[in-house]
């Protein structure tokens, strides 16, 4: 069975596009089918995974968005780039900010992506989709298809403000759109264990969470490496193997695969 996870944090510069990587890919090392969607207009998914100018390519999510909104036959695997880590991905663009432009005005707006989606949940044990940094229509659109959330989390500062924001969205997008909908979990991300100062917010969000919510266990290192990734297009598995921040995404990959999700209602959580 296929299972769909968002990686969503209105949050931009917390680990959304690095983690989505490096599970994507995780996940296919250990055997499975994966198909990563970029659905941030910057692209930095796809320009991660050694797609230059995506801005440029003839066919990407918005083309496949909008033959759904036009009520066309759209072929699920068109405009996917294979990439030799053994992960497809479907491409996103600058494309996709006059889409959410677009989408603002139709029937349905808020399931277009699930449309896509659960064509390709028939091919792929695994869907993750990168979503850009807004709560705006593509975000939503995402959360309404999935089957759970991944939120990373940016161990800088405390960030309850805006977590409690989106912890509300997708409540609403539970009540509204997606009654399966669960949060796979709270990653904190960048954790920079030669300070104090990261402990304490772990301690924090740990505290204030995870009676709630599933916080995992293993943490995202702070790693140079890590940061090096987009601009080689590869995963930190073949870009520093033995490296702390691609043990961590291992390890992190087991706790997905053996956790599931905790039940989670937001009358719970908020
Ligand atoms: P988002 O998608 O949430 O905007 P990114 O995954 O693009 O966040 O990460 C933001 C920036 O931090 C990028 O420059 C990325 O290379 C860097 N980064 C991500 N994870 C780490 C990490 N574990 N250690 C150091 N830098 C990281
Ligand atoms: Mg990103």
């Amino acid at each position: 069975m296929s299972k769909v996870i968002a990686v969503a944090n209105q949050k931009g510069g917390v680990g959304k596009t690095v983690t989505c990587v490096n599970l994507g890919i995780g996940l296919a090392r250990e055997g499975n089918k994966v198909l990563l969607i970029d659905c941030d207009p910057q692209g930095s998914l796809t320009i991660s995974l050694g797609c230059d100018e995506p801005d440029r390519l003839d066919y990407s999510l918005a083309n496949a968005l909008i033959g759904i909104i036009n009520d066309e036959p759209v072929d699920v695997s068109r405009g996917l780039i294979h990439h030799e880590e053994g992960v497809d991905v479907m491409p996103g663009n600058i494309e996709l900010s006059s889409l959410e432009i677009t989408l603002t005005g139709i029937i349905s707006r808020e399931t277009i992506l699930r449309q896509y989606v659960n064509m390709a949940r028939e091919l792929y044990d695994y869907v993750i989709i990168d979503c850009m940094p807004s709560l705006g229509m593509m975000t939503i659109n995402a959360l309404a298809c999935a089957d759970s959330v991944l939120i990373p989390v940016q161990a800088a500062y405390l960030p309850v403000k805006g977590l409690q924001q989106l912890i509300k969205t997708i409540g609403r997008v539970k009540r509204q759109l997606n009654q399966k909908l669960q949060i796979e979990g709270i990653l904190i991300t960048m954790v920079d264990n030669r300070t104090n100062y990261a402990k304490d917010i772990s301690a924090q969000i740990y505290e204030a969470y995870s009676s709630t919510i599933n916080v995992f266990e293993t943490e995202i290192p702070l790693s140079v490496r890590a940061a090096e990734i987009s601009a080689s297009g590869s995963s930190l598995y073949v870009y520093d193997p033995k490296g702390k921040a691609a043990s961590a995404y291992s390890s992190f990959i087991r706790e997905v695969i053996n956790n599931g999700t905790k039940s989670w209602s937001e009358s719970k959580a908020v």
